[in-house]
């Protein structure tokens, strides 16, 4: 029996004659956190956003817990999902970005009952009562009326992981999640996510925290130019790399 996850194959992806994926392959194991560095460019949101089907790839193919992300198989054809159907893939799979992306218009409790109510018709009462659990977990019980305006970058963020973690996904991505704070509120973000891993949600993380990576991945990935340069655990990434390029990345980052 497979635990994968996810799979990516062989993909390809350009943005006109720029190709930013240049054959990708990464599994990542049921329970486990995969953590991505990277210099600016190489092709790192393109690959969170193609395994959530945001960007379409070019060729190769991707599945999340055993499932074609964007197809459906027929025979020997793949067949383009409707939009509707890609949807309800995504609501499987949570995404978490640099810049919160919370509704302003909305209170934080509304923000983490959107998706659960509108996407997948859950009655509002058992909505609110799993926004306020999660809204616990991450340590804002007492923000639920608040607008995100009201607060710091790094409660902004953990609503919007208690948002991701609504649809009870099976696959979280996080894309620089602690990029856009203030260096004092990075620490009370990892401290969620590095909880998350510890209850054993699988997830991808892009970022350049070296010390987050170190004590929570259980797999780096080094890309560079469209490609996966090296993997593996920590030990050997981190502290023993192989490849010119990682070394040269990593002691413009240490
Ligand atoms: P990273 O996240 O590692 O910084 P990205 O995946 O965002 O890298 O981008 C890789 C390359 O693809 C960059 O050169 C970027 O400018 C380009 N790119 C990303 N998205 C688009 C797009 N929608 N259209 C055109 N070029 C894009
Ligand atoms: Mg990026």
């Amino acid at each position: 029996m497979s635990t994968a996850m996810v799979e990516v194959r062989s993909v390809h992806k350009s943005f006109g004659s720029l190709e930013v994926l240049r054959g990708v392959d990464l599994d990542v194991r049921a329970g486990e956190v995969t953590v991505v560095l990277g210099p600016s460019g190489s092709g790192k949101s393109t690959l969170l956003r193609t395994i959530n089907h945001l960007e379409k790839v070019d060729s190769g193919w991707i599945t999340v817990d055993g499932t074609l992300v964007g197809y459906r198989r027929s025979g020997d054809k793949l067949y383009e999902l409707r939009e509707r159907e890609v949807l309800k893939q995504r609501t499987q799979i949570g995404f978490v970005f640099q810049n919160f992306n919370l509704f302003p218009h909305l209170t934080v409790l509304d923000n983490v009952i959107e998706a659960p109510v509108a996407a997948l018709k859950r009655p509002r009462r058992d909505a609110v009562a799993a926004a306020e659990k999660l809204l616990a977990r991450v340590g804002l019980s007492d923000k639920a009326d608040a607008y995100p305006k009201q607060l710091s970058g790094g409660q902004q963020q953990r609503v919007a992981i208690a948002r991701a973690l609504a649809l009870e996904p099976k696959l979280l991505l996080f894309d620089e999640p602690t990029s856009a704070l203030d260096p004092e509120l990075v620490g009370e973000v990892l401290d969620v996510i590095k909880d998350l891993a510890a209850s054993g949600t699988t997830m991808i993380v892009v970022t350049h925290e070296i010390g987050f990576a170190r004590e929570v991945a259980d797999t780096v990935v080094f890309m560079d130019d469209g490609a996966i340069v090296e993997q593996g655990p920590p030990a050997e990434v981190l502290d023993a790399p192989r490849h010119e390029r990682t070394r040269a990345f990593l002691s413009k980052v240490l």
